[in-house]
């Protein structure tokens, strides 16, 4: 690099060079994780405006979130002084979208002040449709139809451009009629939802000259970031605005697509080079971000996949230290595990700011919340609430709330009618006014009024029963472990059951989060300390100084990087997720697998991959075996390290003594939905009859307690270890436990 260059060309090598100089024409730039796509990028967009080819509003920018945006807006900034005032058109698909389609709303019937809907909103328009048109919403929940919806806008399709086969996957048919309905209504209330920006934008520009002409002149020059990851619609808009000028720069990497479930298709990297013939096609191989051993090990994970594009990766940096994978004990101990190790490395001097803990799912960040908030360790979690504030935990803790301490009035509010029991605003209003009058809490305000004719005959059905049910569930809370008493409140309330009938991914992860929640209470001794725990938890919100542990999960971990990464819960039925195992194919794999890719090659100089011999789910003690992409790394670039501390011991007395490892799938067999799941999860899903076996003679439990216990007998128990027992009371047993001292605990957790 001569002296001479510009500072934003600085430092880059080669090829990135090339992506920066060759403005005009088709460029697609296809390289792997750290190689500089994102920062050529930026280079090339302060090249595009210090050399006038463009003014900053001449040039569309596409990022994959917003964060991305304001981080390339602030680097060209620096690159070039601050000579750029504004680039109007760099953000988001959806934001960029917007603000188009804010000036040409008229042409598909909107006014420029649309709303965007939220999914909430979008969800309530969609039931009143359904139950309009006389669907069983039970039957063909909203959310399908949502799912639906979301899924033909993101292929660009109109109702009218749906055929039989795809109309048919909602209400026998009926799905074009819904879809048409649903566009109707939301030009009606002026308003649209996050798919139809793009969707309207696609139907303007294709149907109005003017318009499309106006774009293809005022954008010079079109970029797009993580490529890999646009839908047909996205696709489709980009290559309307693109056709003209042809200025066109996509920057991605195959291996690195994994949002095959929101409709991205990997397949625009092809269809790229066939719409735009004569593409110049870069390819980076150099990485700047990781050393040699990290890179590696990823690059061994992601061999595995078939189909990809392939590319060669290397560094020019130094070994650094091997993956290291840990095989620890349970869930806890893992938490236990980062949470040192965080510490350790803290008082070595690393920045909390630079490590980060890069999760499959949201229900696992709950662990490591509740062991930073005991130890101090500031953190904070990122594109997703904390687990207490979602939605269901909070739903699911005022159930519990309200039990524990009647006279909380939020949480009495919160869930009166959640799920839907036909307890309107005016039954309420109602309800309000006589607690005020009477100046009691809203329970008893509730049961008092359930003596007189203030509300509809249906109104008081329901409320009399809520009132019931809370009654009841009062009396059971000194009779049941607290954990029991939560899984019976959420299903006889008929709040599992609320988001069991919406069959979308969200709602399956909901599902896991309120199994989480059950599980965490089983480290408390009451329903009471529990709550306290909670609410110091959800005081612990206000940022600290001194940096704060990144807790994420890997979808919305793409692009960034952190010196230190911690992947935790790396087991079969985790990761990958028990979606993909059941899915049963290879293409659900392969997404799991490049997520396993993006998540190594997220780290600088640390990669920590942790997998647990048991873990608690939906409350059972299941062993796990870990993913099959520990399997897969490479030997020489990463150590394994065991410490089944402790629990090791008891493990193996569990089988050498010849207990039944199957016993606490079969006595949990009995206790819910989640039983199959447990059933399954790990190495257990080898041998469909022996889980056939265990359910049978779990149904024969019943709930009498067993046959097989006798006072003075030993046991061992899954949390407190072996013990004797003291006394047998129904299926509830009194335990001396050698270490733990004495305990009421279920006889299904005992195995003999
Ligand atoms: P991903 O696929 O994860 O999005 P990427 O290809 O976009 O990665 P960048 O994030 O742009 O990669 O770059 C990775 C790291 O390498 C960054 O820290 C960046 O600053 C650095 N980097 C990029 N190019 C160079 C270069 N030529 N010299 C030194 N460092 C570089
Ligand atoms: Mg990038």
């Amino acid at each position: 690099p001569a002296p001479a260059d510009p500072p934003y060309l600085r430092g880059l090598n080669d090829p990135q060079r090339q992506a920066v100089l060759t403005t005009d024409g088709p460029v697609l730039v296809l390289a792997g994780a750290g190689t500089g796509k994102t920062a050529a990028l930026t280079a090339r967009l302060a090249h595009l405006i210090s050399t006038r080819r463009a003014w900053p509003s001449e040039i569309l920018a596409v990022t994959f979130t917003n964060k991305a945006a304001r981080e390339m807006r602030e680097r060209v900034g620096r690159m070039i002084g601050d000579a750029v005032e504004g680039m109007p058109w760099l953000g988001t698909f959806h934001s960029v979208a917007a603000k188009m389609l804010r000036r040409h709303a008229e042409l598909v019937g909107l006014q420029s002040n649309f709303t965007i809907l939220d999914t909430d909103d979008q969800l309530r328009l969609l039931k009143q449709l359904i139950v309009a048109s006389d669907i069983d919403e039970k039957r063909w929940p909203a959310r399908q139809l949502a799912g639906l919806i979301d899924r033909w806008k993101n292929r660009g399709l109109v109702p009218d451009d749906l055929d039989l086969g795809e109309a048919e996957q909602y209400a026998n048919g009926r799905g074009r009629e819904l879809y048409a309905l649903y566009q109707t209504r939301l030009k009606a209330l002026n308003a649209c939802d996050f798919g139809d920006l793009l969707l309207h934008m696609l139907t303007i520009l294709k149907g109005h000259r003017e318009v499309l002409e106006l774009y293809q002149q005022r954008f010079k020059y079109i970029m797009v970031d993580e490529y890999q990851d646009t839908n047909s619609s996205q696709y489709l808009w980009l290559r309307l605005l693109a056709q003209q000028r042809r200025n066109i720069c996509c920057v991605g990497d195959d291996d690195q697509s994994i949002y095959s479930w929101r409709g991205a298709e990997v397949e625009n990297i092809l269809r790229f080079e066939r719409d735009f013939p004569g593409a110049v096609v870069i390819k980076l191989e150099q990485n700047y971000r990781s050393t040699a051993h990290i890179l590696a090990a990823a690059s061994g994970v992601i061999a595995k996949n078939g189909g990809r594009l392939g590319k060669t990766l290397w560094t020019a940096g130094d070994d650094g230290e091997k993956v290291r994978v840990l095989g620890l004990w349970d869930g806890p101990e893992e938490a236990r595990r980062i949470g040192d190790d965080i510490e350790s490395a803290q008082r070595g001097g690393t920045d909390l700011d630079d490590i980060a803990i890069l999760v499959r799912a949201q229900f696992q960040t709950r662990e490591f919340e509740d062991r930073f908030i005991a130890i101090g360790l500031p953190y904070r979690i990122v594109g997703g609430f904390r687990f207490y504030e979602r939605q269901e935990i909070r739903d699911a803790l005022a159930y519990l709330r309200l039990v524990n301490q009647p006279a909380d009035a939020l949480a009495f509010e919160r869930i009166v009618n959640t799920p839907k029991r036909g307890l309107g605003d005016k039954a309420l209003a109602k309800l309000h006014q006589l607690a005020r009058a009477e100046d009691v809490p809203l329970t008893i305000a509730a049961a008092r009024i359930l003596d007189t004719d203030e509300l509809t005959p249906q109104a008081r059905k329901s409320l009399g029963r809520f009132v019931a049910d809370l009654a009841r569930w009062r009396r059971l809370a000194g009779e049941l472990p607290h954990p029991d008493l939560a899984r019976q409140i959420l299903d006889e309330s008929g709040y599992t059951a609320m988001w069991q009938a919406e069959k979308s991914a969200e709602a399956a992860g909901r599902l896991e989060n309120l199994a989480e929640l059950v599980r965490a209470m089983e480290e408390y001794e009451s329903l009471g300390s529990f709550l306290e725990h909670v609410s110091l938890v959800m005081d612990n919100d206000q940022q600290v100084p001194g940096g704060s542990v990144t807790i994420m999960t890997i979808h919305a971990a793409k692009g960034l990087e952190f010196d230190t990464v911690f992947l935790p819960g790396w087991e079969e039925g985790v990761f990958p997720s028990q979606r993909a195992l059941d899915d049963g194919g290879t293409s659900a794999l392969e997404e799991e697998r490049r997520l396993a890719y993006v998540a190594i090659t997220r780290a600088r100089r640390s990669a920590t991959i942790l997998h647990a011999a048991n873990r608690r789910i939906y409350g059972q003690w299941t062993s796990s075996i870990p993913s099959r992409f520990v399997g897969e790394l490479p030997p020489e670039h990463h150590e394994e390290e065991t410490s089944l501390a402790g629990g090791e011991s008891l493990w193996r007395a569990n089988w050498t003594t010849g207990a039944d490892p199957f016993a606490d799938v079969a006595r949990g067999a009995g206790r819910g939905p989640g039983w199959q799941r447990a059933a399954t999860q790990g190495g257990f899903s080898t041998s469909p009859a022996r889980v056939l076996e265990a359910r049978a003679s779990a149904v024969s439990l019943g709930n009498k307690g067993r046959s097989d216990l006798v006072v003075g007998q030993r046991v061992f128990h899954t949390k407190f270890g072996y013990g004797t027992i003291a006394e047998i009371e129904g299926n509830k047993l009194e335990i001396d436990f050698e270490h733990a001292g004495r305990k009421r605990v279920m006889d299904s957790f005992v195995t003999v």
